[in-house]
């Protein structure tokens, strides 16, 4: 007998740990803007996995791409070359502006990988003494899960009881440059910021702040990572969220989107003088830049390539953006929002993003809060005009009732 989706939640619960608390919803199948659950109801997906899916669920062209790879290779290791690779690296480089991929899985594995090479960069070319270098980040950042990741973050749910904690970091206010000006000093290997904080509730600088920071750290001699795991490829109307001030990092962290929805695939991206500081057996991982991912991969590059995506996050942003202004002040306290993203603030009155959440389930609309009474929407950039449209109306109900 085919289970239903109550029995599949409290199947679960017994043998899957308890690190999420998803929304009641089972989802058994999925295509562009929309999924099913296990009942055969459709639901309209504001979430994208969290933005990895920002060509919708199954693009034809991804697909494809992910089947004719499956058909040919799947893994070799790092041990011997493979044909998919350096195309990947190749279109990942001039898309981005910059030289050179070193190919990773997670966006977590992408943080860490460039934390070690820019810590080795501060060694061998700048010249920081042995184990002194620090790495400034910003407050309410959120970059990943690992033990070194959570040593910097400030929200004591991801941290508390993951001691000890790794060394070498300074926090500083988001979006302050006199207090960056004054973390940053003769030890600092790198500034690693998200140009837009994502999972803070979709928190955007103010302008001129990602120019100022890329003439700080040029004056200062560090370097300047950008983690683009969820700003980047598409969602905010450009290609990454720092060409919107048309800076160009040092080193960029790719993930989520790159993986087109189909398989985990990150990377950091940066110039010759940056990546170039690691040789062989310094860095590594079994599955990072194997040729499904790569093939997927480049896949993804050539959807991007077209401009269109980008092109449609900006569009429709207007629509997201005017529609969330008229619910402003009637359940959504504030916004924030660039191309086809934003965080909404709901009255607490209301509820919490969490009930919110849940009120839109049953209206057929997916999201997910992400702190308190903030929910983000981040829609496939797939998604049409009418779409988007009837999430916010679906929005607009379950604030009035
Ligand atoms: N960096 C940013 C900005 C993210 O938003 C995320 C995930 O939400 C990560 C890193 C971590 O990525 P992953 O969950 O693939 O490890």
């Amino acid at each position: 007998l085919a289970r239903t989706s109550d029995d599949l939640i409290k199947a679960e619960e017994p043998v899957l740990a308890h690190n999420y608390h998803p929304l009641p919803v089972v989802v058994a199948r999925a295509e562009g803007t929309w999924v099913e659950d296990v009942e055969g109801r459709r639901y309209l997906d504001m979430l994208a996995g969290y933005s990895a899916l920002n060509f919708g669920h199954r693009h034809p062209a991804l697909v494809e791409a992910a089947h004719r790879q499956l058909d040919r290779l799947t893994l070799t290791s790092r041990a011997f070359h493979n044909d998919q690779l350096a195309g990947f690296a190749g279109r990942l480089a001039a898309l981005t502006g910059l030289d050179m991929v070193l190919p990773m899985n997670t966006g977590a594995e992408a943080v860490e990988s460039g934390i070690k090479v820019a810590r080795k960069w501060a060694y061998d070319v700048k010249g920081v003494p042995a184990d002194r270098a620090t790495i400034v980040v910003a407050a309410e950042n959120f970059h990943g899960r690992t033990t070194t990741i959570v040593s910097f973050s400030t929200d004591e749910t991801a941290r508390s009881g993951f001691g000890p904690f790794a060394p070498g970091f300074r926090i500083v206010p988001y979006d302050d440059l006199a207090a960056l000006e004054e973390a940053v000093d003769e030890t600092t290997a790198a500034v690693l910021i998200e140009p837009i904080q994502g999972e803070a509730g979709v928190i955007i600088p103010n302008d001129g702040y990602l120019t100022a920071v890329r003439e700080l750290t040029r004056r200062k001699g560090c370097l300047f990572i950008a983690d683009e795991i969820q700003s980047g490829l598409g969602r905010t109307g450009r290609t990454l969220a720092v060409e919107h001030e048309d800076v160009v990092p040092d080193m960029l962290l790719l993930g989520k989107a790159l993986g087109g929805g189909i398989v985990p695939v990150s990377a950091v991206v940066a110039r010759r003088e940056v990546l170039g500081v690691l040789h062989p057996g310094e860095h590594g991982s079994t599955f990072g830049g194997n040729p499904l991912a790569a093939a997927v991969g480049t896949a993804v590059i050539e959807l991007l390539e077209t401009g269109e995506f980008q092109q449609r996050a900006a569009e429709l942003g207007v629509v997201l953006r005017d529609g969330l202004g008229e619910l402003v002040g009637r359940g959504v306290l504030g916004f924030r929002a660039r191309g086809l993203w934003a965080g909404v603030d709901i009255d607490p009155a209301i509820g919490t993003g969490r009930e919110v959440s849940e009120r839109l389930m049953r209206e057929g609309v997916l999201v997910k809060d992400t702190h308190g009474s903030t929910i983000r929407l981040a829609p496939p950039l797939t998604v049409t005009a009418e779409e988007l449209r009837s999430a916010l109306a679906a929005l607009e109900r379950v604030l009035g009732s």
